[in-house]
């Protein structure tokens, strides 16, 4: 029989066995994810080590990308996660993992020659646990704005011949912005829907409409799963010298009964509810839990794109009114008015500027909705006619 005591000292020596390991040296990966795209590929190391201590340097011949992790080490089951990792469609050619020492561990990434690399530790946010974040850049990234140029030079010269050149007097560009992407899966539904991949759906479907007409041209800030930080989202938009901006969404509420589409724009003022500023701000998180890597030059950005001007949030409104009009027709609003706050996605001076929150993908009823090709269309549609109604009565005007 065991005795008190005897009782105490076992669950110490279990509590120690179970603990002591971890302790010295263990690195517990919980998952690792790859998000390949023609601009970049983003690997993260989601593990539990809050304070992982790490240096990172290339070498040459083969070209390798080496990660040094110090004070602990990778055990086998973890070293598998790495090494089964897809690699398709990515500048990495192999990952292995040395570990040196007890309490010293080298990730080696062989690469495709000339590979970049950014690195990053993001603490942890929303549901995931501390990450590692390493973005692999090829020696020649495929720049799509300059693609998106290329191809709408080729389309102008295509409607010139076809006799189109009268009418086409000034094209406009539109910018759809599909929310979140890659390790930033956005709200996500009871049956499991994520809000990134109808969101993108939804801008698919959208840019098809938009350019039946030929004097509109779309540029979608992002064209597939992966990570676009929110600035990077407005200068995309900027350089595709858009006219508009639409920002694509699917809200998410504690309680399932939450339902209907909404429209913000940026407010100067504060937000205009409660609610408003709670969205913002979760919203806003999208580039920390996309595992945006700060540069040093965030702070002159800030300050850029921090001077939004009363013409832009006026003509916002406008665009957003126009949109909620359409909205309001094939599905509930949430919110009547459209309302404001300090969505970082919608600080661009120049551009009007609208956040679409399309349904609640946390009402199991409009998560089937967002899944279904044929309401997807509705919205898409919807969309498009409030876009082509604002241009129409603005000084956009054709
Ligand atoms: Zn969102």
């Amino acid at each position: 029989m065991i005795n008190r005591r005897n009782f105490i000292t076992n669950l110490f020596a279990l509590y120690f066995l179970n603990l002591m390991p971890k302790m010295a040296c263990a690195f517990e990966i919980i998952a690792v994810r790859i998000w390949p795209s023609k601009e970049y590929t983003r690997l993260a190391i989601e593990h539990l080590d809050k304070n992982i201590k790490i240096k990172y340097s290339n070498e040459k011949n083969p070209d390798k990308i080496i990660v040094d992790i110090f004070h602990v080490k990778v055990n086998r089951k973890n070293l598998s996660k790495l090494i089964k990792v897809n690699l398709k469609n990515t500048p990495v050619e192999k990952i292995s993992v040395v570990s040196s020492k007890a309490d010293h561990s080298k990730i080696i990434f062989y690469t495709s020659p000339l590979t970049r690399a950014r690195i990053s530790s993001i603490p942890s946010i929303a549901h995931y646990k501390e990450r590692l974040v390493i973005d692999f850049i090829p020696h020649t990234p495929k720049d799509r704005l300059l693609s998106f140029l290329k191809e709408y030079e080729s389309a102008k010269k295509l409607n010139e011949r076809k006799r189109l050149q009268k009418e086409v007097k000034k094209r406009i560009t539109i910018a759809i912005d599909p929310g979140h992407g890659g390790e930033d899966p956005g709200a996500i539904g009871r049956r499991g829907t994520k809000e990134k991949d109808v969101v993108l759906e939804i801008a698919k479907r959208l840019k098809r409409k938009i350019e039946k007409n030929p004097r509109f041209k779309v540029y979608l800030t992002r064209n597939n799963d992966y990570f676009v930080s929110l600035r990077n989202r407005i200068k995309r938009a900027k350089r595709a010298n858009a006219s508009v901006f639409v920002s694509i969404h699917a809200d998410a509420w504690v309680r399932p009964e939450a339902r209907g589409a909404s429209v913000y724009i940026l407010s100067d003022k504060g937000a205009s509810s409660e609610a408003a500023r709670w969205l913002a701000n979760k919203e806003n998180l999208a580039d920390l839990v996309g595992g945006e890597i700060v540069n040093k030059n965030s702070e002159i950005a800030k300050t850029i794109f921090n001077m939004s001007t009363s013409a832009q949030i006026k003509n916002s409104s406008f665009l957003g009114k126009e949109v909620l009009n359409e909205l309001a027709n094939i599905s509930r609003l949430h919110k009547k008015t459209v309302e404001g706050a300090g969505f970082a996605v919608l600080k661009n001076p120049d551009i009007p500027s609208i956040l679409v929150e399309t349904a609640f993908i946390s009402n199991p009823r409009e998560e089937a909705r967002l899944k279904n090709s044929f309401h997807q269309e509705k919205i898409a549609s919807a969309l498009n006619n409030g876009i082509l109604t604002f241009i129409s009565n603005s000084r956009l005007r054709l």
